[in-house]
């Protein structure tokens, strides 16, 4: 694959940013290669500087359940903006997204909106903090709930694919509240209750955790999270950042019929814009401010642009369509590992709705040891072989992959061609 274009962007954008990169994952550093520069995308294709063009199954790191540019959203965007980009000032259009969330999502009584899945996972836990008036935040190993300094100790995402533990700079009197545990254990959370118990203001957790690669969660695990948490008077967030409105039409709650009491969201719910909520029941969501103590405020939070491209997106697809999406990635999952076993390889495709990941692994991973185990080298040569052949998985065998409803059944065929080949030519440069 040529990568002119892209290598000489590349090198500027190292003179420009810290890594070439506002985001590190972007970078491409777990497969040491240059990553391509994006100039273009339409449903499910996106198009770099050189002129290659991809089936997109990383859809901005999941929002765009409609596929790229859908032309309902971009209408709505265009519309809006014409009538005025922000106001800072309350508007019919929060309402009307926050309506549509509400009715989908049963355990939120109210919703705040915030311009980022960071901003709402950090303010979910200040609130969990005010409204018991404890201190303790449990969360577990390899799940990732956004770069607040409480949530960066044993972190998923980015932080895993550089192997750093935890982030420099996050004072240690601040992570010593953040109790970290292995991920679908039900010992230790136990454990940890025992000991902490009355301290503990609240338990977050990626109910289908999407950042250590997609590891979903026993149900007997989160069942025991709300007993627990219930029991001792502590708070249950549900971080559905990712998994909200992925995992099944609405979410990890619904698919596993356990109620948080708070939940995040981020992603789908802004159609591409920086848009994110936490909500949960009226009692604990009046805490916050000006209703109540709990302080919490963004210049552009409900922005107008974000709101109708939420809102637009949440209505242009439906349940249905939804299935079907999810159908079509269960053939490609199951058809992944069939051709990797077909050249002598073990692959692990966990798939959940329409989120899917790749783990070169002979075992199941239930946790981020276990995805920390797994044969991460092959998952390179994988990558950029799939990306030569005109496929564009996520750069990082920690990340989740996705699809849309603009992938077609066609576009699933020309995807299991390319992993045909690929396998194939594993298989001869490593002598199967
Ligand atoms: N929580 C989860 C589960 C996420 O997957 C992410 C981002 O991927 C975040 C929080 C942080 O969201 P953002 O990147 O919008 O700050």
């Amino acid at each position: 694959m040529t990568q002119i274009k892209s290598k000489k962007a590349f090198e500027e954008a190292n003179e420009l940013f810290p890594g070439g990169v506002n985001s590190p994952v972007r970078a491409f550093k777990a497969v040491d290669i240059t990553p391509p520069f994006i100039k273009s995308a339409q449903g499910a294709y996106i198009y770099d500087i050189d002129d290659h063009k991809y089936i997109d199954y990383v859809l901005s790191w999941g929002p765009l359940i409609l596929g790229h540019s859908d032309e309902h959203v971009v209408d709505a965007i265009v519309t809006q903006a014409h009538n005025g980009v922000t106001y800072g000032a309350p508007t019919l259009m929060e309402s009307d997204l926050a309506k549509i969330i509400l009715d989908r999502f049963k355990s939120m009584d109210k919703i705040r909106f915030v311009n980022s899945g960071t901003e709402a996972t950090m303010s979910a836990i200040r609130l969990a903090r005010g409204y018991t008036k404890r201190n303790y935040i449990v969360k577990f190993n390899g799940c990732y709930h956004g770069h607040a300094d409480s949530f960066l100790v044993k972190a998923g995402s980015g932080i895993a694919t550089f192997d750093s533990a935890d982030s420099a700079g996050v004072p240690e009197v601040l992570a010593k509240l953040t109790v970290s545990l292995p991920y679908n254990d039900c010992e230790a959370i136990k454990e940890t209750f025992t000991q902490l118990g009355d301290q503990i203001a609240a338990v977050i957790v990626e109910p289908v955790a999407g950042n250590m690669g997609l590891i979903p969660g026993k149900p007997e695990f989160l069942a025991l999270l709300r007993e627990l948490t219930h029991n001792h008077g502590a708070l249950l967030i549900f971080d559905e950042v990712m998994s909200g409105l992925r995992c099944d039409y609405i979410g990890a709650q619904h698919h596993y019929q356990i109620e948080p009491d708070i939940t995040t969201l981020g992603k789908v719910i802004g159609g591409g814009m920086p848009v994110a909520a936490y909500g949960g029941r009226l009692e604990i969501m009046n805490e916050i401010s000006p209703a109540g103590d709990v302080y919490q405020a963004g210049t552009l939070s409900g922005n107008p642009l974000g709101m109708v491209a939420g809102a637009t997106t949440l209505m242009n697809y439906t349940e249905n369509e939804f299935n079907e999406a999810a159908t079509r990635l269960d053939e490609l999952c199951h058809r992944i590992q069939a051709i990797a076993n077909k050249y002598g390889y073990t692959i692990q495709v966990p798939h959940i709705g329409t989120m899917f990941s790749l783990f070169f692994s002979e075992q199941p991973v239930e946790n981020f040891d276990d995805s920390k185990a797994c044969h991460q080298e092959l998952f390179r040569r994988f990558f950029i072989k799939m990306l030569d052949h005109g496929i564009y998985f996520a750069s990082s065998q920690f990340e989740t992959n996705f699809i849309s409803m603009k992938h077609s059944e066609e576009d699933i065929q020309t995807t299991i061609k390319a992993v045909e080949h690929v396998f194939s030519e594993l298989r001869d440069e490593d002598g199967k």
